[in-house]
């Protein structure tokens, strides 16, 4: 059996433009042999949170300390956190392709929120209010809010034809398109715009009686 490629969650390139987005991207090739999941424990949330800028670092040492205390904790923590960026992948992805999302998958959201604004404090930023939350007050809801809350303000408030999936084979990756004309096709043109150039340069060339693809 091949051992699984050690989880990147703490070095994922963070192409989304939106916190949402970037949670979703933490697993790649959904339903595809080449399937990557960088969230395989709640200590590996974590790391995501603090590499994502979610957890300031400090709150990040503090999370980790609570879940290496209480693997409940921990265990819970990995199960919401699945549940909740498949919920927004189904939603982004289906939104994407010109859909609506399920009544199902936003109450799933709606109820994520709810559990999570428990923990949240209002709390003034630069003139006005924010939600913030304390990894003391709830290690979960630290990490899960500020995700589910960037997921509703983009279904609430923003432009949802800029609601993107990479066109990359097996790919999967979610992003908001945040160029003037809405031209961005690729999560990283380094990795599935040139992998996609290369098959269709592949493609011209190939005499025809060999194309097996
Ligand atoms: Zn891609």
């Amino acid at each position: 059996m091949i051992q699984p490629a050690p989880s990147r969650a703490g070095s994922l390139p963070l192409i989304g433009s939106e916190i949402a987005f970037d949670f979703t991207n933490t697993a790649s090739g959904r339903g595809h042999e080449s399937q990557q999941d960088h969230l395989r424990c709640g200590a590996d949330v974590v790391v995501w949170a603090r590499h994502a800028r979610v957890l300031a670092p400090g709150d990040g040492d503090v999370a980790k300390q609570m879940l290496a205390a209480d693997t409940a904790l921990a265990d819970r923590l990995l199960a919401r956190a699945l549940e909740l960026r498949e919920t927004i992948h189904r939603t982004g992805a289906v939104i994407a392709a010109g859909g609506e999302p399920t009544a199902e998958d936003r109450d799933r959201l709606t109820a994520e929120h709810a559990a999570c604004l428990t923990r949240a404090r209002l709390t003034p930023h630069q003139g006005g209010f924010v939600w913030a939350w304390a990894a003391a007050d709830g290690p979960a809801e630290a990490i899960l809010g500020p995700v589910t809350l960037s997921a509703l303000t983009l279904l609430t408030q923003s432009d949802l034809s800029r609601i993107k999936q990479c066109q990359g084979e097996h790919c999967g990756w979610l992003f908001f398109d945040v160029t003037k004309n809405k031209s961005r096709r690729w999560c990283e043109m380094e990795v599935c715009g040139n992998r996609a150039k290369q098959k269709a340069l592949r493609a011209r060339l190939r005499p025809r009686a060999e194309a097996v693809e």
